[in-house]
């Protein structure tokens, strides 16, 4: 059995939380990491620490090399066309500010419109948000429905002549649906509108490939896909990259600099101003080869199965109701209890060393639209098992005893 054992490659998961195993169901938050990542950052420190294209000696060498192999392995696990097409960032936040800034500000004028979605991460709100206030232009919402999934009638609804951006999540934090990407990139590219897609909570769940979603830029987070925090990338199609200014100053960025004029980089060190985060750079590509060996539709299925063994569990609870419904889920589960606050919960749950989340999961206007404060979530990763789910529907009846 592929997934049996794979526990015991995750260190932290070994431990007790207040006496009990721990039960780590919080990875949409971050994910824990593999001895394979652990090993990679504690290497490069050993071994190879240096910094990367300036240096001549052989660690810079190495580090460099290896920095910029790992481009190469992000690149192909997407399916870009080339590594120039993969931009290290610090993580999803830094890519939507990026383009927010460098690729979408320049192109808008007062009353343009930008359509994000209902579903939406902060973090794929707050820098639209920004660039809209600063150049006079109008947020446009595309509302979901009961489901929580998207109303792709009023998508159409919201697009017209002045629509000059649309950034979707792929795949939603707190509801789990899974957004129909390919056919919104199609509606976006009839109207010869450009896409942002935040793959942040996708690329650890699916099989994405950027030449069959077409999608024109996509970010994602590698601490959600088993590696460090700090390190994200930011994909964008060459042509658009290139015409793009960049997002900072600084070094690595530039060709030549002189008081009088400055010639940028070539992308992607265009985008990549300063000394990056190699360690998580390298340890990311550690990440993706692991999450490859075991296979990521493998990875999907497991997940899958998780997630449908905890809902039918879930809902033989009268008082429990699960929050998004939709048709298409990754492993997300968001539900709240009558009558016990989401907080109360989280806090029960870590009593018993289960880790869930509890909270508005940085997407305020999903709570408004359901009209919560907050849910309990717990997302799973490669690492759980049905003993686990098995263990969270216990605690929620003790947790439903407790508060009767
Ligand atoms: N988008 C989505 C859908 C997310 O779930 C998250 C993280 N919770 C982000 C963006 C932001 O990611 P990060 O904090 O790693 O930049």
């Amino acid at each position: 059995m592929l997934f049996e054992n794979i526990k015991e490659n995750f260190p932290i998961l070994e431990q007790k939380i207040n006496g009990k195993n721990l039960v780590y169901l919080d990875s949409a938050a971050t994910t824990q990491k593999p001895n394979e990542v652990i090993d990679s950052l504690n290497n490069y420190y050993k071994n190879n620490n240096s910094n990367i294209h300036r240096g001549i000696h052989t660690l810079s060498q190495r580090a460099t090399e290896d920095y910029e192999n790992t481009r190469e392995i992000i690149a192909n696990f997407i399916g870009a066309t080339s590594s120039k097409e993969i931009i290290f960032v610090r993580g999803a936040t830094e890519a939507i500010n990026l383009i927010a800034n460098s690729y979408v500000k320049p192109l808008l004028n007062e009353n343009d419109e930008i359509i994000i979605s209902q579903m939406e991460h902060h973090a794929n709100i707050v820098p639209w948000q920004m660039v809209c206030e600063e150049k006079k232009a109008k947020l446009k919402i595309i509302p979901i429905d009961n489901n929580g999934e998207l109303i792709l009638k009023e998508f159409n609804n919201k697009i017209n002549e002045r629509t000059k951006f649309i950034s979707i999540n792929h795949v939603s934090n707190s509801l789990g649906t899974i957004n129909p990407i390919k056919e919104i990139i199609q509606i976006a590219h009839q109207n010869n509108i450009k896409i942002m897609i935040d793959g942040a909570q996708a690329i650890q769940h699916l099989e994405i490939d950027m030449k069959e979603i077409n999608a024109d830029f996509y970010c994602f987070s590698g601490h959600k896909m088993y590696a460090p925090t700090g390190i994200g990338v930011l994909y964008g199609k060459m042509d658009l990259l290139e015409l793009m200014p960049p997002y900072q100053g600084g070094g690595d960025m530039i060709k030549s600099v002189t008081f009088e004029k400055t010639i940028y980089n070539d992308i992607p060190n265009k985008f990549e101003a300063g000394t990056p985060n190699i360690s998580g750079a390298i340890a990311l590509g550690k990440a993706i080869e692991y999450i490859s060996q075991i296979g990521i539709n493998n990875i999907n299925k497991h997940e899958t199965d998780l997630l449908n063994y905890a809902t039918s569990k879930l809902k033989q609870i009268d008082k429990v109701r699960i929050i998004g419904e939709a048709k298409k889920k990754a492993a997300v589960i968001s539900f709240i209890i009558e009558g016990i606050h989401p907080h109360d919960i989280g806090t029960i749950m870590d009593s018993y060393g289960i880790a869930i989340r509890a909270g508005h999961h940085c997407t305020q206007p999903v709570m408004d639209f359901y009209d919560i404060p907050a849910t309990a979530r717990a997302s799973f990763a490669i690492y759980n098992t049905k003993k686990d789910v098995d263990e969270l529907i216990k605690a929620i009846e003790k947790c439903i005893e407790v508060f009767a």
